[in-house]
């Protein structure tokens, strides 16, 4: 006995002295979970692979780096414009336009029925301490809608943001450079505050390689941008480790961005590829979604509602048209076919143990806050990859949701997909 407790000490003062704490022969209280997310504005991917990116390559070394894309289906009813506070509701909520209704930068009227990550937050049970720090106001007081009697008067617990506003202590400087100190001091409130009161879940928000993107075009000076973008960044992910050295804190860390660029660097907002092209630097391990290259912006939201082992009510989480690309993964890249009377509905099986429970509603009440009404049609092994709804067995309409749920998650495509105002949605770079 006496031996045996002694090898036992030797192993585990071998594996802490080798950092090798995860293998750790003695089963600890689970680590508490915690996540950031930093959106630097409008950095196209070939940018974030060409240049030597000290801090988003260590994010990724630990997890992943994938291309991602925004946009919506090109053509199709959720194609969404490529345009700031659109990319960033698109995270938010896990929705395409056609859901959140943010199609541009100004004169919003997001639809909160798509509850946004901070509002699932709030909702939890458990208390589910929040952080924003963020160099546009706008993102807290019209995305997130906090205060407001939509969003049940949701509350962020740490908030930096409105310096944009503050001309005294941030004042003009040439090529916006009053941006870029801003983002400087937001990244450092960020870094403060995660280390001494490392919030449960926070967004970092920085601008200026938007701004640079759209005043110097692809070059040096977007290049050096992007640079020091990743130095803030590293500020963050530095205040992250910390916690993870000193306390029993487990973190995801995720660094994106909300849109890509035209050819030249200068624009935005269209379906160009390299428009759409985004990516994802992320500190935990993937599944197929993001490292086969098939996540969009829409699969942050439920990927960190995974990690965060968040409660999403079935309605909130049959919207999001995204997937976590955290943990399992059953079934992906669901497509719709209609077929005369019937609709095909096809995806990508990953599990083939999987099953996959077919649903429809013929209504979308769900957009004005009432409940649909949810029909089940059937049952099928993931593996089979396809089934047929036939929809004169469904109540009459010309507009039909589908719903294909796993034990992992859920895929949604609509039919007909009236109103299909976005597809026509007149696309204007941002200002
Ligand atoms: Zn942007």
């Amino acid at each position: 006995m006496k031996n045996a407790f002694l090898i036992s000490l030797v192993i585990i003062i071998i594996s802490a002295c080798t950092g090798s704490g995860r293998q750790t022969v003695i089963p600890g209280p689970e680590k508490v979970r915690k996540t950031v997310y930093v959106i630097i504005d409008g950095v196209p991917a070939d940018m974030i692979e060409r240049l030597e990116l000290p801090n988003i390559r260590e994010i990724a070394s630990r997890g992943c780096y994938a291309r991602s894309y925004v946009g919506g289906t090109v053509g199709r009813y959720d194609q969404t414009p490529t345009i700031s506070a659109v990319g960033y509701t698109d995270i938010l909520t896990g929705t395409w336009v056609n859901k959140h209704n943010v199609p541009g930068n100004d004169n919003l009227e997001p639809n909160y029925n798509y509850w946004t990550l901070f509002r699932i937050a709030k909702e939890q049970e458990r208390e589910v301490r929040t952080g924003l720090f963020s160099s546009w106001e706008d993102n807290r007081t019209v995305l997130i809608g906090e205060g407001k009697a939509e969003t049940d008067s949701l509350r962020i617990d740490y908030v930096y943001d409105g310096y944009e506003k503050d001309y005294a202590a941030f004042p003009n400087k040439d090529f916006e450079m009053r941006i870029f100190d801003i983002d400087e001091f937001v990244s450092q409130k960020a870094a403060e505050c995660i280390r001494e009161e490392a919030p449960d879940m926070s967004w970092v928000y920085l601008w200026y390689t938007d701004d640079a993107g759209h005043i110097f075009g692809n070059g040096k000076n977007f290049d050096e941008s992007v640079r020091l973008a990743d130095i803030q960044i590293g500020r963050v992910w530095e205040a992250v480790k910390y916690r993870e050295e000193h306390f029993d804190e487990e973190w995801l860390f995720i660094a994106t961005t909300d849109h890509g660029r035209g050819y030249d660097g200068y624009h935005h907002g269209g379906q160009s590829l390299r428009e759409r092209t985004t990516w994802v630097a992320v500190n935990q391990p993937v599944n197929e979604r993001l490292s086969g290259g098939s996540s969009a912006a829409t699969d942050i939201n439920p990927t960190i509602c995974r990690f965060m082992g968040f409660d999403v009510p079935r309605d909130i989480r049959w919207e999001q048209d995204g997937v976590s690309f955290y943990g399992g993964l059953d079934i992906t890249d669901m497509e719709i076919s209609p077929y005369d009377s019937t609709v095909i509905l096809s995806w990508k099986c990953l599990d083939p143990e999987a099953e996959v429970s077919v649903w429809a509603a013929a209504s979308n009440n769900f957009r004005n806050g009432c409940p649909d009404e949810w029909l089940p049609l059937g049952t099928v092994p993931a593996s089979a990859g396809t089934f047929t709804a036939d929809l004169t067995s469904l109540p009459p309409s010309d507009f039909y949701k589908f719903v294909l749920d796993t034990p992992d998650g859920s895929l949604n495509r609509w039919y007909d997909g009236v109103p299909e105002k976005y597809t026509t949605f007149k696309l204007q770079p941002e200002i």
